[in-house]
């Protein structure tokens, strides 16, 4: 086992609304990091949670009519929920309304930055903008809108805490454009350092407790003011470590970890690659090494909105198409950069791309080597070209994964996977003859030529056992399940977990539950290849 520590955070969102897929989207990439990590023989600590403080919450109880908390409570519990049918697998929740390790945490990070001169008093007036949960300069609105709410600003004039942020412009310049804290993609790096460059002012931290209708950490030694809910929110990274107590697990997961990667959206990458790592340097701790940040989702052209109702609830989704389907259509249809459209359809095809091109050579490869090659298949060489390339690339595989992940570009790691490379000639082999073609006759019969060709591609044992392996952190609820009940079922046997006549991974499962618990050693799978390129 590696001695690195990965340390990763999804953002925590409000619990103004119910959970849409745009956060849905965010929990599977931050699972997909953590159960690569973990693959990878790393220690992992993955958070996720709820930011219960914020005034929108506040808002959002009062026009449903319920008591605050008893509002905040219910709609954290849906988005606590999501862990189970989405697979997710964090290790904390943290929800800072109800937790005992929050306030002190928040607090704690607040007298740090008393401490080192960076809070101060001044009365102060400026535009509000509730949906942010920040005040917004005049310059950045948009025909006198927030340009990410479209709503009028409210004009507040109130006596605050500052938090002197203009004293680290050139320390966060400094270690942005250096890579010590890293920001990716680089179009959102450029837009962080373009913000900077435009100069950094100090930001209020603090609200009356009136305004904040009671709601909140109140400040210490303060308590006509409450603490600003992007301050408190914040915090929570280190406050689910115990950070408030000076705990060993803050010393351990975020003192002493290799990476401290947090994942977020868009909208919110001011208050993380600035406020953030400013508050962090004020209060002498160390900074998150990377701020990865994915674009939004619209849903048939419709942006997603908490508070307008529009969700794409990702819990419907996955009943109707299964979880692998749709973490599979997180990781290969959304880009990089730009926002990605959501629609059932895409799904369905990127469900069939599991289905038909991974879950059917698996299975397809498991019967015919029941069938031809029960003793098992030796290695022979030199192999033919188009096998040796075949085997080159699967053998680049989990290099390539590991590089992709590491770039935070989950499309390059499952496009680079081999068994996908299989698939595409398997889809090319279709589009030359039809379906039938793919898989004639005579292969079931051990007489087509290619499968006599193909032998020759003698991969190592247990590679097959690899690609599945390095497919398990895009989809790893088949592969979990089908090993637990040890499914050493004929492969036609439908996977529990998956609508679909064939599940993608069941193949895959009973190859390993098979080959771990069978006497009878399996052979390769050179024929897998064969299957492959027929
Ligand atoms: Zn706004």
């Amino acid at each position: 086992m590696s001695t690195r520590r990965f340390y990763i955070t999804t953002a925590i969102p409000y619990v103004n609304g119910d959970p849409h897929l745009g956060f849905a989207l965010e929990c599977v990439q931050a699972d997909v990091l953590a159960r690569h990590r973990r693959q990878r023989g790393e220690r992992v600590h993955f958070l996720s949670g709820t930011d219960d403080n914020s005034l929108k919450n506040v808002e959002a109880a009062e026009a449903a009519g319920a008591p605050i908390a008893e509002f905040v409570n219910a709609k954290a519990e849906r988005f606590a929920a999501l862990r189970e049918p989405l697979e997710l697998s964090y290790d904390d929740f943290i929800r800072t309304s109800v937790d005992s390790r929050h306030r002190p945490g928040a607090e704690r990070l607040w007298r740090a930055c008393a401490a080192s001169g960076d809070l101060y008093e001044r009365h102060y007036e400026g535009l509000y903008c509730t949906g942010c949960e920040a005040f917004l300069r005049p310059s950045e609105l948009d025909a006198g809108l927030c340009p990410e709410h479209h709503c009028e600003p409210e004009r507040i004039a109130e006596r605050n805490w500052f938090f002197r942020l203009s004293r680290y412009e050139g320390k966060l310049l400094e270690l942005i454009e250096s890579g010590r804290l890293r920001i990716e993609p680089d179009q959102r790096r450029n837009e962080v350092l373009g913000f900077i460059r435009g100069g950094l002012e100090d930001f209020s931290v603090s609200r009356s407790r009136e305004r904040a209708r009671g709601w909140g950490i109140p400040v210490p030694e303060d308590p006509s003011q409450v603490v600003y809910v992007w301050f408190d929110a914040l915090a929570n990274y280190v406050s689910a470590l115990d950070y408030g107590t000076g705990g060993e697990r803050y010393r351990e997961w975020w003192e002493r970890s290799d990476e401290r990667v947090h994942a977020i959206g868009k909208g919110i990458i001011r208050f993380h690659a600035v406020y953030w790592p400013a508050i962090l340097l004020s209060a002498g701790a160390p900074l998150p090494t990377a701020i990865f940040v994915h674009d939004y989702l619209t849903v048939d052209g419709q942006k997603l909105s908490k508070s307008t109702g529009r969700t794409a609830d990702p819990i419907e989704i996955a009943e109707r198409h299964g979880i692998d389907a749709l973490r599979w259509w997180c990781l290969r249809d959304v880009p990089r950069t730009g926002d990605a459209d959501f629609r059932e359809e895409l799904l369905a095809a990127r469900a069939n791309e599991l289905a038909d091109g991974l879950g059917n050579l698996v299975n397809r490869t498991i019967t015919l080597l029941g069938r031809f090659r029960p003793q098992g298949v030796g290695t022979t060489k030199p192999l033919s070209g188009e096998a040796e390339a075949l085997h080159a690339a699967i053998k680049r595989t989990p290099d390539e994964i590991d590089n992709a992940l590491a770039r935070f570009d989950f499309r390059a790691a499952t496009r680079g996977s081999a068994v996908l490379a299989c698939g595409r000639r398997t889809d090319r082999a279709r589009a030359r003859g039809g379906r039938s073609a793919a898989w004639p006759p005579s292969v079931h019969q051990g007489g087509h030529p290619h499968l006599n060709q193909l032998r020759e591609v003698g991969l190592p044992h247990g590679r097959l056992r690899l690609h599945t392996r390095s497919l398990s952190p895009s989809s790893p609820a088949p592969r979990a399940q089908c090993a637990q009940q040890k499914i050493i079922s004929p492969p036609s046997t439908p996977c529990p977990t998956m609508r679909q006549p064939q599940c993608p991974q069941a193949g895959a499962s009973a190859w390993m539950a098979h080959s771990k618990e069978s006497k009878v050693p399996l052979p390769s799978p050179d024929t897998l290849i064969s299957i492959a390129l027929s």
